[in-house]
């Protein structure tokens, strides 16, 4: 391969949302920008991460509503869960994704350059081919933009190797009868559902005493009991202490020196910035806790070199990445000086019901302004698409009202389209909307939504 030596307004290294946003806004204010990308173009989010999970998410929850069909005149005969045409479809799909990523930037006018980037000083970037060392590439850049995202963290006891990340979980070729999952997070909560949906017998292992530290304690309890009644064993005040076996065969020792076999076992346990290779102490950036040091316009300690998204020091998901990029584009090379608002985010967990959230919880508003100075309005019940079949889980949405100024602190659901309507109550709650505008809202019928405006 000819090996070139080009420069560029701007190097960007890792072509995940929040590099990809960045470069082709970059581009469209008429920098001349690179991309620089060892993997399919994308991402965690688009090839290993939120999409690829959603679409199992929506293989999986089929059957709680194949189990609501017969009561609603259907006959279903003869079910079968056949995992790995779901696999290989995702698959399929995450392919089409990174075409269509690809052209893109093709059509932004922005180079995309494969390999794996390494710093050889603070504006220039070798790229390699990381199997054999090759240089296929040199690259120089006024500034560059360091977005290479993270990756899953693995506990270090004996036998981690033999278990599994959500890395590793899409490139099965089918999911294994029985899987054992550490963690008490989004990605353990989230696999524990669709493996369960799919029909795999899952065992749950939390090192704690409650699941998604951080949401409302009592959603989170109302999605422990969800879980428990799909036939998920959760245990608590339990953790993985060594493995040994061999794939498809492992025995795991656990915390309280019990022995669990399993086909399978899922390490849910966080995730680190992915720095590995990037030799950044020979552009002398600075790293502090294993993630990039940035100030609020994400400059690093070096002035021509900038990082974000899960790289850095700051909120860890897609649509933050996506926006820490494009303000990154506008600052400099448009003409906004726009910042990043990393106030009232919303968030959301995808198990079976979801969980999804903005503003305070009750325990974090309760610790702020007082118990005593707040007012918690909840609506608990089963959702009309449940009403017929009288099965499936309720619904609780809750509000957090500031007693003394009306204000709503935060928002809550668990229950059928949580995401969906946390999304659009995020942005009442960014314009400061109080509990009589709530109110003053008009209902629509019948929809789950509407509970939010008539909680009196
Ligand atoms: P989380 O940080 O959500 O949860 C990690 C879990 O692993 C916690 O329950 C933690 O326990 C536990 N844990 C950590 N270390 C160990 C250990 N050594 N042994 C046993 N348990 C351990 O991480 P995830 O991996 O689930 O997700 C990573 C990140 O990816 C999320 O924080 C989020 O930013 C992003 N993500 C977002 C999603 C979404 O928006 N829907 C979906 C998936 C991922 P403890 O609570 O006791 O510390």
């Amino acid at each position: 391969m000819t090996k070139l030596k080009r420069s560029f307004d701007l190097i960007v290294i890792g072509a995940g949302s929040g590099g990809l946003a960045a470069a082709k806004k970059a581009a469209s204010y008429g920098a001349s920008v690179a991309i620089v990308e060892g993997d399919l173009v994308g991402g965690t989010c688009v090839i290993r991460g939120c999409v690829p999970k959603k679409l199992l998410v929506c293989g999986s929850s089929l059957l709680e509503s194949i189990s609501c069909a017969p009561h609603y005149g259907f006959e279903i005969e003869n079910l079968k869960i056949k995992s790995e045409v779901l696999l290989a479809n995702v698959r399929k799909e995450v392919g089409r994704l990174n075409e269509l990523h690809e052209n893109f930037l093709n059509k932004a006018n922005v180079e995309l350059v494969k390999g794996w980037g390494e710093f050889e000083n603070s504006n220039c970037v070798v790229i390699k081919n990381r199997k054999n060392g090759e240089i296929l590439n040199k690259l120089y850049g006024e500034k560059i933009l360091i977005a290479v995202g993270g990756r899953p963290k693995r506990p270090r006891i004996p036998g981690a190797s033999l278990g599994w990340t959500s890395d590793d979980m899409f490139l099965l070729k089918n999911f294994p009868n029985e899987i054992t999952i550490v963690g008490a997070g989004y990605i353990a909560c989230e696999f524990s559902c669709i493996l369960k949906g799919l029909g795999v017998e899952v065992t749950q292992l939390v090192r704690g005493d409650r699941l998604l530290k951080g949401f409302d304690l009592e959603l989170s309890s109302a999605l422990t009991e969800e879980m428990q009644s799909k036939g998920i064993n959760l245990k608590f005040g339990e953790n993985v202490s060594s493995i040994r076996g061999i794939t498809g065969s492992l025995i795991i020792r656990t915390s309280l020196d019990k022995e669990l076999h399993s086909n399978g076992l899922l390490f849910a346990t966080g995730r680190e910035p992915y720095l590995e290779g990037l030799k950044l102490e020979q552009a002398g950036v600075e790293i502090i806790d294993n993630k990039i040091k940035v100030d609020n316009k994400s400059k690093t300690n070096i002035s021509n070199i900038f990082a974000i998204g899960d790289v850095t020091n700051r909120i860890n998901l897609t649509p933050v990445a996506i926006d820490e990029g494009r303000s990154f584009a506008d600052r400099n090379y448009g003409e906004s000086n726009r910042q990043v608002n990393y106030e009232l985010i919303p968030y959301a967990v995808f198990s079976q019901p979801e969980i999804a959230s903005v503003g305070m919880t009750e325990e974090k508003a309760s610790q702020l302004i007082g118990k005593d100075n707040i007012t918690v309005y909840r609506s608990i019940f089963r959702p009309l698409s449940k009403s017929i079949p009288k099965q499936g889980s309720k619904c609780i949405l809750k509000l957090i009202v500031d007693s003394n100024s009306n204000k709503v602190l935060g928002c809550h659901m668990i229950g059928e389209s949580a995401s969906e309507i946390i999304q659009m109550a995020s942005v009442s709650l960014m314009l400061g909307a109080k509990k009589s505008d709530f109110d003053n809202t008009m209902a629509l019928h019948p929809t789950i939504a509407e509970e939010f405006v008539t909680m009196r």
